[in-house]
């Protein structure tokens, strides 16, 4: 057959985009060799709705033994119980957790898109916000940290049925013992969406929120560094605490009510190819040099967060304990959509973002959010870090400056000619 050279001349173009800049956007990541091999396999060719040993298709008997290693993988990584490794991204993970756990119209408390949650958590324009009843915490407006009597006090208010924490944007690690004593009072179930700092949960750098939280989510393609895709697991809290009942008023484990919420609930066949690709990238991060990895994504936050502040930035609550950091540009007089557009120019990769009780519309926003991740799997140490956030300044610093631009552009690619990216 003949090459789609239309496509293909596109994906050598975003190749050289990827090798050649910096790339900073926190939920992105480099994927390895091997789990870009098992995305592009023959896995691709294979319907296999159902689960291991329980298809609706026959000659499912490879893909079993791959989707299955990729379950027992993701629950040694994480401590769980019990998996379904089949969401096609978070977003559908968390789809399926609500159509398992909630009725429409039930209500739901969630970590409010303005200060750092994500579209999922109850937004008005996402399914989330539109099928269920969504309520909102947020972040201390002076510390810019979660603030668990704001959350203790809109559940007892509202009595979500579920709780769910977990963020896009928040640079602090979570108290899960908390949350879960105020769910415990109402009754709620608690859904943690880990999407974000899955890898430095797996790597046993932040708390884990197995022990305290009924359900827990994640996207697989983030810290964690595999494919495009999501997860849903679960510990020790297997067996319905609150009763949710089948369709036909019988009683199911909340592993059945999950597995069956994922298919044929909220999706079709599952991406084997996808599969593979996630029990490859468990595997990886089962390996100890994973936690290497997580350390210095961690470490290379900390000092971007100090050299932004040393060049008088002001990060949302001060500082980053992951691998995340939120600024607000408004002491500097720009906005995170001119911010995003001048350092895109310059080959540096950020996304604007609202900060909390931002006055600017989504679009706009008063802020960037920057994170560590990619720049981390190319090799880039602490010691490279002060000079991409010198970088950065003197692009923001220099609104539709051609000259200065173009001068960032060769410094990037000088700088990333170091770390050689693809062997793919
Ligand atoms: N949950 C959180 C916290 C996220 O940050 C994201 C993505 O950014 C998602 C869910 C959704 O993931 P996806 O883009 O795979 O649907």
């Amino acid at each position: 057959m003949k090459r789609d050279n239309e496509i293909f001349d596109l994906i050598g173009l975003e190749k050289e985009r990827q090798v050649n800049g910096i790339e900073l956007i926190a939920s992105e990541n480099f994927v390895s060799e091997s789990v870009m091999e098992a995305m592009g396999s023959v896995l691709t060719n294979k319907y296999a709705e159902g689960l291991p040993g329980k298809r609706y298709y026959g000659g499912c008997e490879i893909v079993d033994q791959v989707e299955q290693l990729a379950i027992d993988r993701v629950c040694k990584l994480f401590g769980a119980e019990w998996a379904n490794v089949q969401p096609h991204s978070g977003s559908q993970a968390n789809a399926a957790v609500m159509l398992a756990c909630l009725k429409p119209g039930d209500a739901i408390l969630g970590f409010d898109l303005s200060h750092g949650g994500h579209l999922t958590h109850g937004s008005p324009v996402n399914f989330s916000g539109k099928l269920y009843n969504p309520h909102f915490y947020g972040v201390d407006k002076e510390t810019g940290l979660i603030d668990y009597d704001d959350l203790a006090q809109k559940a007892e208010e509202v009595k979500p049925k579920m709780i769910i924490v977990g963020a896009s944007a928040y640079s602090r690690d979570w108290d899960y013992a908390k949350i879960r004593k105020i769910a415990d009072q109402i009754g709620a179930l608690i859904l943690a969406d880990i999407s974000h700092p899955a890898g430095l949960i797996a790597t046993k750098q932040l708390a884990n929120p197995m022990e305290h939280c009924h359900i827990i989510t994640s996207t697989t393609h983030k810290t964690l560094r595999g494919p495009r895709g999501g997860v849903i697991m679960m510990g020790k809290n297997f067996d319905n605490p609150f009763g949710i009942k089948w369709k036909n008023g019988n009683l199911r484990s909340m592993a059945s009510l999950l597995d069956a919420a994922v298919f044929p609930g909220t999706q079709g066949g599952p991406l084997e190819h996808v599969i593979a690709a996630k029990a490859v990238a468990f595997g990886e991060a089962l390996d100890p040099k994973f936690v290497e990895y997580q350390k210095q994504v961690m470490a290379n936050a900390k000092v971007m967060a100090d050299e932004f502040v040393k060049r008088g930035y002001k990060i949302i609550s001060k500082g980053t304990d992951n691998h995340s950091m939120l600024i607000d540009l408004r002491s500097k007089g720009i906005t995170g959509k001119d911010a995003e557009n001048a350092l895109n120019d310059a080959h540096i990769t950020v996304n604007k973002n609202m900060v909390p009780f931002d006055t600017e519309s989504p679009f706009v926003t008063s802020g960037i959010r920057i994170g560590t991740p990619a720049i981390t799997t190319r090799g880039l140490k602490d010691a490279d870090i002060p000079k991409i956030v010198e970088l950065m300044d003197k692009v923001m610093s220099n609104m539709n400056d051609e000259e200065i631009t173009q001068s960032v552009i060769s410094e990037v690619k000088a700088l990333m000619s170091n770390y050689p990216l693809f062997k793919y």
